[in-house]
């Protein structure tokens, strides 16, 4: 089946083709908002200095198959796993514990602990919290040919990608909806007359739990009262701008919800309103009380090179803003959690955590769980990791986010050996999934390079979460989704971090 599927597809270009179809993606791209700002391997250092300049997001040009059963399964879980991980997070002891076990060999997480705890110490000003998250997933191809939905990873900060993601969709629909002869379409292929992407709410979804929360923090806490606003937390050095103005602008044109960026200026502007409000973003004339804090930053220790950053992020954390994500939240996300709860005793974790849920529901989510390990001694996770051969069939990771962090394969058992052993237990190791090895594409890299080959496809589906620290939960919803495609050899996964291309499905 999947064989017939993905043999011949997508079509062959001619030179003349693929020339028109490139031009038609670039130029649709830039005229819908389907880009980012260049990086060095676009324009030189130096080579952009009023930051003008923006060019296509990495896209395929073809949509890639995705088995329905596993797109419509993921989608069917977020609920699910969105309540899994306000649970974790309303469970402070279970995470703590979790957590220590860290502390001794990850500075990053050790400095977040101390963050809640400082404003534990205080009293939290706010006993709500926001979830955005993205479950990500690829179709495991088995050794005896079976596909299923396995889990790469469960993003609880900043999980990005919504905004073009639906864009990308709309792209790849308006070629395969377009007649023969317009400016923008494909060559003929049986695959590309049948369906057309499912509808992508990504933009939608993610507003909407913006919105909520914003509605759900009630009248103004300043005297005399404030406008109010949602603020977007963001890197100054933001590359995937276009992605958060998408979100931003839905905010204000569907919701009637001002908004604003806030970047390094916290340091400077975080005084003028103290613990239960925050500065305002763009306007230094009038001055709106912030109900939402939506972290697109603070999830990577490079964000943090002074104490003035963990001074900022500690400030966000003890106001009466509600925040995308608490610290705990954020903290509920590490890898250790997730290999905590595949390993076989995470039944009883899943079953505490989930406890007004159907077993049936719950298996449902233990199926999508790959095999993960800790390093401690004698431990079989040990030994696969340190074996050269079993290695191979393995992925290493600490607790980071963002791409790049990983170790594969060959690597494992060299990398752990170079590390004092007592630092192993900052990491945990995964089975690799092994999704179709048959998957072609051809993507448009945003120095305009274009490539051919062999690909890899990851799922992210989105979900949104609002709830009280009792455990009650006030919102929860999912929708939408993003397709990340990869060249087969590639080990790493972001887009941001230049290894893959946004993508759409076509279900099969
Ligand atoms: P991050 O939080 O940095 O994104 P991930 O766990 O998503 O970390 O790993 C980064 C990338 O590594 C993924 O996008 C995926 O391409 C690859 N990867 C991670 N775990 C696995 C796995 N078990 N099997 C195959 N590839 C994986
Ligand atoms: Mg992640
Ligand atoms: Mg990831």
């Amino acid at each position: 089946m999947a064989q017939s599927i993905y043999s011949n597809y997508p079509p062959e270009l001619s030179a003349a083709q693929q020339k028109f179809l490139v031009t038609a993606v670039k130029d649709w791209a830039i005229h819908n908002g389907l880009a980012v700002r260049p990086g060095p391997t676009v324009v030189p250092e130096g080579g952009n200095p009023n930051g003008v300049l923006a060019t296509n997001a990495p896209v395929t040009l073809f949509p890639s198959p995705f088995p329905r059963t596993c797109f419509t399964e993921a989608t069917a879980l977020q609920e699910v796993y969105n309540k899994l991980y306000a649970s974790i997070t309303c469970n402070e002891e279970w995470l703590g514990e979790i957590v220590k076990g860290l502390i001794e060999v990850d500075d990053f997480v050790a400095n977040l602990w101390k963050v809640h705890l400082a404003v534990q110490k205080e009293g939290y000003a706010q006993n709500l919290a926001l979830g955005l998250y993205r479950s990500d997933y690829m179709a495991h191809v088995s050794p005896a040919g079976d596909t299923a939905l396995k889990q790469v990873e469960f993003n609880t900060i900043s999980s990005s990608f919504g905004g073009l993601s639906a864009l990308v969709r709309q792209m790849h629909t308006e070629l395969l909806t377009s007649p023969p002869g317009s400016s923008i379409n494909y060559p003929s292929h049986p695959l590309l007359q049948s369906e057309v992407p499912p509808e992508n709410t990504a933009v939608e979804t993610l507003s909407s739990g913006l919105a909520v929360a914003h509605k759900a923090y009630g009248a103004s806490k300043s005297t005399p009262a404030l406008p109010l606003c949602v603020a977007f937390v963001v890197q100054d050095t933001e590359r995937n701008v276009f992605d958060q103005h998408a979100l931003s602008e839905h905010l204000k044109k569907t919701h009637n919800i001002p908004r604003g960026y806030l970047g390094s200026n916290i340091h400077s502007r975080r005084q003028l309103i103290p613990t239960t409000a925050l500065p305002p973003p763009h306007s230094p004339d009038s001055i709106f009380e912030v109900t939402t804090v939506y972290l697109r930053a603070y999830y990577s220790p490079d964000e943090y090179t002074s104490s003035r950053d963990w001074e900022a992020r500690t400030h966000l954390e003890r106001s009466a803003a509600i925040k995308c994500p608490t610290v705990l939240n954020q903290l509920s996300g590490c890898k250790k959690v997730q290999q905590v709860l595949a390993e076989p005793t995470g039944l009883d974790h899943l079953t505490g955590f989930l406890n007004d849920v159907d077993a049936s529901l719950i298996e449902r989510v233990r199926a999508t769980f790959a095999p993960q390990y800790d390093l401690s001694p004698n431990s079989k996770g040990r030994e696969l990791a340190l074996n050269p051969e079993t290695a191979l069939n393995h992925v290493l990771k600490p607790q980071r986010e963002g791409g790049g962090n990983n170790v594969y394969k060959a690597d494992i058992p060299g990398f752990l050996q170079s590390l004092p052993e007592s630092d192993w237990k900052g990491w945990v190791l995964m089975e690799l999934i092994n999704p179709a090895s048959n998957a072609q594409n051809v993507a448009l890299r945003n120095d305009g390079e274009v490539l051919r080959g062999d690909v890899i496809s990851e799922l992210g589906v989105y979900g949104t979460i609002l709830w009280e620290d009792t455990g009650k939960i006030l919102h929860n919803n999912h929708g939408g989704y993003l397709l990340r495609t990869k060249g087969k050899e590639v080990n790493e996964g972001g887009v941001a971090a230049g290894f893959s291309s946004l993508d759409s499905v076509l279900l099969f």
